[in-house]
């Protein structure tokens, strides 16, 4: 089947390529400057607005999917007239808001953080007096990698905050004092229907085995699979409310929840931060760590194919390259940080045993993903680092 994919990041370039794999063939709607998924198919480079460029993108596509849910929703609505958008286009409106993302957990029987929306400057007086300090005010919208958000410790501090957000639509929550952070990536599939009508299928729902995150300012750092310290009873808790969503989304494809773990004198407690109606940084180490990668099995998804296994493979530990690639990478392979733009994702190290570095080929950037490692088996941790920091 021919798939067009709306964006064109480090995302965008794994489905191509585990989709080339399963024999599909790939189109690309991406904004204007640098992407990641050149030679991996047909890339149309335009305003997502621009009508001629939905038609142009649209042409011999079978199903489209996303791999970013901030892209303008008229974008989605109108490529779904032209072949089928999966996930649905209602399902990235849902992420696209935090507030709205918040009642949508609720509504699945998930817990959240205490949180107030704030309009307006006169807002933030209401909103602290009722979520307490300390407390994070984020964007409602257009936030990611911990853009968009400030931590407030003292009411004195709102008033700024909420100016440097740009006096734009935003939400205050509850600071959670987390243990610590995981994320529940799951893959729903209709199969038994036709790849491009929409006759009644039948449904597969699958979990992939939780993982654990490591953040750092807002970025993800590092992913340890399976993640220790999760009730299992917690866990199931968490996954029957994530089939809920899924079903009341009519979900097809992969999907990512994000939680806060407490650990009470009353036991466990998981709290829902944020949703990513896609694939997800926290999946990554599944290309080699899984049965069946996030990648692959969201293709199978959306092309309405069976899925594969989820189970894991071996532990396993997944290292974000966020802003250069490590000195200690560039070292092993006497590179400048330079020469590895436009590098395939693919590692161009001579190998590791048991570790696999993926670059994208961006430019370097303060911020920015470039890459990640992955190790498996009992070793992975050390690996891993080994790996990263050359020790
Ligand atoms: P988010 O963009 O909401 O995923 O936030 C990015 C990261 O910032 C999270 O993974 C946490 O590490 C931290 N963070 C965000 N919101 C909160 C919160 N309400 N309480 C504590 N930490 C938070």
């Amino acid at each position: 089947m021919k798939i067009g994919i709306v964006g064109g990041g480090q995302l965008g370039q794994m489905l191509a390529q585990a989709g080339q794999k399963l024999g599909h063939s790939f189109k690309f709607l991406v904004p204007p400057g640098e992407c990641c998924v050149e030679g991996l198919g047909e890339v149309i480079r335009n305003d997502f607005l621009d009508q001629n460029a939905l038609s142009q993108f649209a042409r011999d596509v079978d199903v489209f999917t996303f791999e970013w849910e901030n892209v303008p929703q008229a974008t989605l609505e109108a490529l779904s007239h032209f072949a089928p958008m999966r996930p649905a286009p209602s399902c990235a409106q849902v992420a696209k808001d935090r507030i709205q993302e918040k009642k949508f957990f609720q509504a699945a029987g998930f817990s959240v953080q205490k949180f107030a929306p704030v309009s307006c400057h006169g807002d933030l007086a209401p909103a602290l007096q009722h979520v307490g300090m300390p407390a994070m005010l984020k964007t409602r919208g257009q936030g990611y990698d911990g853009k968009g958000q400030r931590r407030i410790t003292e009411k004195s501090q709102a008033a700024d905050a909420y100016k440097e957000l740009g006096s734009v639509a935003c939400i205050l929550e509850a600071f959670v004092p987390f243990d610590f952070e995981i994320s529940v990536i799951a893959v729903r599939a209709k199969q038994n229907a036709s790849p491009t009508s929409n006759s009644v299928p039948g449904v597969t729902t699958l979990f992939y085995p939780p993982c654990r995150n490591q953040h750092i300012n807002g970025v993800l750092h590092q992913t340890t699979v399976p993640a220790e310290g999760v009730s299992p009873t917690v866990l199931q808790q968490a996954q029957s409310a994530i089939q809920n969503m899924l079903e009341t989304m009519d979900y097809e494809g992969v999907l990512c929840v994000e939680f806060f773990v407490l650990n009470t004198p009353d036991g466990q407690q998981l709290i829902a931060n944020e949703m990513a109606p896609r694939v997800h940084n926290s999946g990554h180490w599944s290309i080699e760590g899984a049965a069946t990668s996030q990648f692959t099995n969201h293709i199978q998804a959306i092309t309405r194919q069976e899925l594969g296994s989820t189970n894991l493979q071996a532990k396993s530990v997944m290292i974000n390259l966020v802003g250069a690639i490590s000195s200690a990478l560039v070292a092993r392979k006497n590179l400048n940080e330079h020469a590895w733009q436009g590098a395939p994702s693919d590692s161009v190290l001579e190998p590791i045993e048991n570790v696999n570095v993926h670059i994208y080929g961006k430019s370097p950037r303060a911020g920015r993903k470039l890459g990640h490692i992955t190790a498996v088996g009992e070793n992975a941790q050390r690996l891993a680092e080994l790996a990263f920091n050359g020790h």
